[in-house]
């Protein structure tokens, strides 16, 4: 890997490590996953000799072919809004998906998972929550989130292990912390009412990652602070989103 993306990485991790301490908490509780969304097949491959196994993707077209056949190696995780005609092709890459958000979505996946999976064997899952109320941004409302954690968590081919949201665009981290805090707040509410598997919080991206790590989070998704400015604009992964 070259010497400047080694730089990057050893100080996003540095980074990782200082936010967790701020909070007492042990720098292992967070995890880095890097998103290669428009990231050649090239560069992912130096940082997967450089050990790293955690990767997210947005789009199937873009993902199957970067990673099909990889899940035994390597832990990619769909991040981007999954049409329910892309859930076959989504689950031949993916080791989780991240992006479930909504009951037809749940149905998809039971119906082809229900073939594949061994005898009490559970595919894991994160419910996306629209934390920052912009019409734009995918994800089940705040509103509608119980709901459908209880459906997912009746599923008897889906686990659900955390919750996942894209908190409000700003280059100013303190506005995004509301959504981080409601993030955790809803997987506290549903670790109380029995859901004791939703433990996984996967929130904070370049911008804002450090404060997400303050108000909880396990899983970062760093994407351009490693590999640099894309050379799409992210409102193509996020219809009408807008930074503000
Ligand atoms: C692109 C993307 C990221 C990473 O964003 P950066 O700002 O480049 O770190 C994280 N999460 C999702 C869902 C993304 O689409």
């Amino acid at each position: 890997m070259s010497n400047e993306r080694i730089e990057r990485l050893a100080e996003i991790q540095a980074r990782i490590a200082a936010a967790c301490e701020r909070v007492g908490r042990p720098a292992s509780d967070v995890r880095l996953m890097l998103v290669t969304k428009t990231v050649a097949m090239e560069r992912i491959e130096e940082t997967i000799q450089a050990g790293h196994v955690l990767f997210g993707e947005n789009r199937v077209q873009e993902a199957l072919p970067k990673y099909e056949g990889r899940q035994a190696d390597l832990d990619v995780h769909m991040i981007g809004h999954l049409q329910t005609n892309k859930v076959r092709q989504a689950l031949r890459f993916a080791r989780v998906i991240e992006s479930v958000d909504r009951v037809s979505l749940v149905e998809e996946l039971e119906k082809r998972l229900a073939d594949t999976l061994g005898a009490g064997e559970r595919f894991p899952v994160y419910m996306q929550v629209n934390t920052s109320g912009e019409a734009s941004k995918f994800g089940v409302t705040p509103e509608g989130a119980v709901e459908l954690a209880e459906r997912i968590v009746a599923s008897e081919q889906l686990e659900l292990c955390g919750l996942m949201t894209i908190a409000l665009l700003t280059s100013d981290a303190e506005r995004a912390r509301p959504c981080f805090v409601m993030l955790r707040e809803l997987r506290d509410e549903l670790q109380a009412r029995g859901m004791s598997g939703v433990r996984e919080l996967s929130m904070g991206m370049t911008s804002d990652f450090e404060t997400a790590i303050e108000e909880g989070a396990t899983i970062v998704r760093i994407g351009t602070a490693v590999f640099g400015e894309r050379p799409t604009r992210d409102e193509e992964y996020w219809p009408r989103g807008r930074r503000s």
